[in-house]
């Protein structure tokens, strides 16, 4: 799983820096996290083929999340996409988007399958044979969810001379695999914990953009491996996170703490601050493994 940074602000863009968006690689899928304006170039600049896209999830109405989604669902139509195009969404953008398709006459060549999210709990949105994402409300202006994305349980690893000195047929291997017992050529049942070992452990992300910080955040994304947290402001400007509902530093620290993820990546920065270190200095005080989003860069989870 590898998660590559295609915007680090908040509301408001700046030259050649771009509002929230992140586009995660899990099991050969891609899952673009929020789409903002520009997103498509950003997209291009980093390499990533925009017709590899299968999935996107967009948290919240507000235009910093979603500005880019019908620049980005036109383009992939005139690039002559065949392959189906899941968009999970609130309500709101989905009905947005379907005016601007109907009113500007847009013919997809694809199939879009626009998805409403309107749940007020937490709730499996998608599901495959590799990994699940899981939508959570989050508490901002606006209704907006989070996501979890987690790898499902990987198969165990196969100890190949083990399977050869319990007599097992080769065309059993996979089942071994998948946590089942065998009979071996003699017809003994063999047990797969004898000729298996625990295989790649399964690794998570959860994104929280825009939120306010409550208690129960921290159950939505417990132990996750890496955690997005949204610090918009500093601890200084926290009168303004409380009145915008969005957190701060010190709120993204504590929340990484209580949930016990592993490794913290902070971002949508108000537009205020050009200097970012004192984000990473406010949150280290708290939780020690964060990192600061930046455009372009690539995290292995
Ligand atoms: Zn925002
Ligand atoms: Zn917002």
């Amino acid at each position: 799983m590898n998660l590559t940074v295609l915007g680090s602000q908040g509301a408001i863009p700046k030259l050649g820096k771009y509002s929230t968006s992140l586009l995660l690689n899990i099991s050969n899928s891609n899952i673009l996290i929020d789409c903002c304006e520009g997103v498509q170039h950003q997209l291009r600049k980093y390499k990533i083929k925009l017709s590899k896209i299968d999935i996107i999830l967009i948290s919240h109405a507000h235009g910093d999340h979603y500005f880019g989604l019908i620049g980005l669902i036109s383009t992939v139509s005139l690039l002559k996409r065949d392959k189906k195009l899941i968009v999970f969404c609130p309500t709101s953008v989905l009905k947005i988007i379907q005016s601007h398709i109907k009113h500007s006459k847009m013919r997809l060549n694809y199939d879009l399958e626009l998805k409403s999210l309107n749940n007020q709990s937490e709730k499996i949105i998608f599901e495959d044979f590799n990994f699940i994402i899981t939508a959570f409300p989050l508490k901002h202006s606006v209704y907006t969810n989070g996501f979890r994305i987690e790898e499902k349980k990987k198969r165990r690893k196969l100890l190949l001379n083990k399977a050869i000195e319990f007599k097992i047929d080769k065309v059993y291997f996979n089942k071994l695999t998948k946590s089942e017992n065998v009979l071996n050529q003699d017809g003994e049942e063999i047990d797969y914990l004898k000729v298996t070992t625990e295989g790649p452990k399964s690794k998570s992300f959860a994104y929280c953009s825009d939120t306010a910080y409550f208690d129960k955040l921290a159950d939505y994304i417990k132990c996750v491996d890496l955690l997005y947290c949204e610090t918009t402001f500093l601890e200084k400007d926290k009168d303004k996170a409380l009145s915008t509902l969005h957190s701060t530093t010190t709120d993204a620290a504590n929340l990484a703490n209580k949930g016990a993820v592993k490794q913290l990546l902070i971002g949508h920065f108000s537009s205020r601050y050009d200097d970012y270190s004192n984000f990473l200095k406010e949150v280290k005080v708290i939780f020690d493994n964060v990192i600061l989003s930046e455009e372009g860069k690539k995290i292995q989870v």
